[in-house]
Order: C-alpha cells, then sequence, then structure tokens
C-alpha cells in the first residue's frame, strides 16, 4: 500500500481547488513550477493530483510521478530516503494488547511488576511470548469475572428497582480497573438471547431475590 498523496499535499500546504476535493482528481497549485501563482492565473490549478494511483503531473512543466517522487521533490531529499522511511514506518512494531497493560491493571491480576516487554521482545522472543500469553489470559479471566459480577448487579438492581446506584458503582469500578463495563454489559442485557455464562450467573442473584421474597412474604403472613 502506497502511502495516499492527499495527506501529503495537505501536509505540504498546497492550495487544493476546492471543486475538486473529494475527486478522483484533484487539482492544486503547482509548488514546482509555480506558474499558476502568477497575477491573472488564479483561477488555473496546473497540478493534478491523482487520488486513486497516488500519482502526479503537473500540465504546464511537466513535472510528474508518484507519491515518493512527490515528497522527495516536496521535500528535498533523495526519493531513496523517503522508500527508506515509508519502509520503517511499515514494519512499526504494534504492540499487542497485553503489553498496554499499566501496572496498575497487571497488579490486579497478580503481576507485580511491568515486564520490559521490548526488551524481552529484542532478547528472549520465546519468553516473551510466554510471558505476554500468560500475563493475557490471566486479563481475559479477570475481565470476564468483572463483567459476570456486573451483569449480577444489574440484574439485582433491575429486579430491586435501584439501578442508579448501580450506575454509580459499575462507573466507579471502571475507573478503578480501567476498562468499560456498563457498556458491554448492557449489550449483554438487551440481547434477544443470553448466553450461556449469563444464565449461570444469574442463578445466585435469582435465589437470593426468591429468598428475599419469602422471607417478605412470611414477614408478612406472621404479621411481623
Ligand atoms: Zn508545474
Amino acid at each position: 500500500m502506497l502511502p495516499d498523496i492527499m495527506p501529503v499535499a495537505e501536509q505540504h500546504g498546497l492550495v487544493i481547488n476546492e471543486r475538486t476535493r473529494g475527486k478522483r482528481e484533484v487539482l492544486a497549485k503547482c509548488p514546482f513550477c509555480q506558474e499558476d501563482a502568477k497575477p491573472g492565473k488564479e483561477k488555473k490549478f496546473y497540478l493534478s493530483l491523482n487520488t486513486e494511483d497516488q500519482v502526479f503531473k503537473c500540465w504546464f512543466c511537466g513535472e510528474a510521478g508518484g507519491v515518493f517522487r512527490f515528497i522527495s521533490l516536496l521535500e528535498d531529499v533523495p526519493e531513496s530516503e523517503v522508500i527508506e522511511r515509508y519502509r520503517f514506518k511499515r514494519g512499526k512494531y504494534k504492540p499487542h494488547p497485553a503489553e498496554r497493560l499499566t501496572l496498575h491493571q497487571l497488579k490486579l491480576i497478580d503481576v507485580n511488576f511491568k515486564p520490559h516487554w521490548a526488551e524481552l521482545r529484542k532478547y528472549d522472543k520465546q519468553l516473551y511470548f510466554k510471558v505476554r500469553q500468560e500475563v493475557w489470559e490471566r486479563w481475559k479471566s479477570f475481565l470476564f469475572v468483572e463483567r459476570r459480577s456486573a451483569f449480577q448487579q444489574l440484574y439485582m438492581a433491575i429486579e430491586t428497582g435501584t439501578y442508579s446506584r448501580f450506575v454509580a458503582n459499575v462507573k466507579q469500578r471502571e475507573r478503578e480497573i480501567g476498562v468499560p463495563l456498563l457498556e458491554p454489559v448492557l449489550d449483554v442485557f438487551s440481547r434477544e438471547q443470553w448466553p450461556t455464562w449469563v444464565e449461570e450467573a444469574l442463578e445466585l442473584p435469582r435465589e437470593i431475590l426468591k429468598g428475599g421474597k419469602e422471607m417478605c412474604s412470611n414477614g408478612l403472613l406472621f404479621g411481623i
């Protein structure tokens, strides 16, 4: 994939013909010959940018090429350097989500230090993968328990009419653990069919609610 030519043009302050913006061929003032910057040529835009093929051509001076050449001319650096820069960018490492966990989050799963991910990756690939997997597995189970608990609370809150207190509690918990709970839980709740883990998670709350109702009715029965 080539870099898009339009953002490059914008970053370098090219004057775009607004009426062509968003089209396949966008016209701009040519920064190379600057012929269309001359008095009386306000309405001329000699540089054509092909936003599909990422190529350019000036209809006046004939300067033309691909997006790498475009960057190289605009920045006055050799094209090879531009290509190299882009290749480096493309190969840039994207950290695994496990590596983005904060120390605070790691402590929640009994990992009391933040691994030196970059060094591990560099010097001991095997250990790196092992640690990463262990951390990620723990985090996933942790999240599962958190969401299940939030779901149980939501269910209880709806049954007992304490929804706003539930929202306050769950938002507090979101801040503590640094991940969303309310949205995902409401999302599951609104599904037509609940997943098995939900049915299992609701066994206890249902039991408690049933017990509570029985106590109430017994209480009424005995006139306490
Ligand atoms: Zn030109």
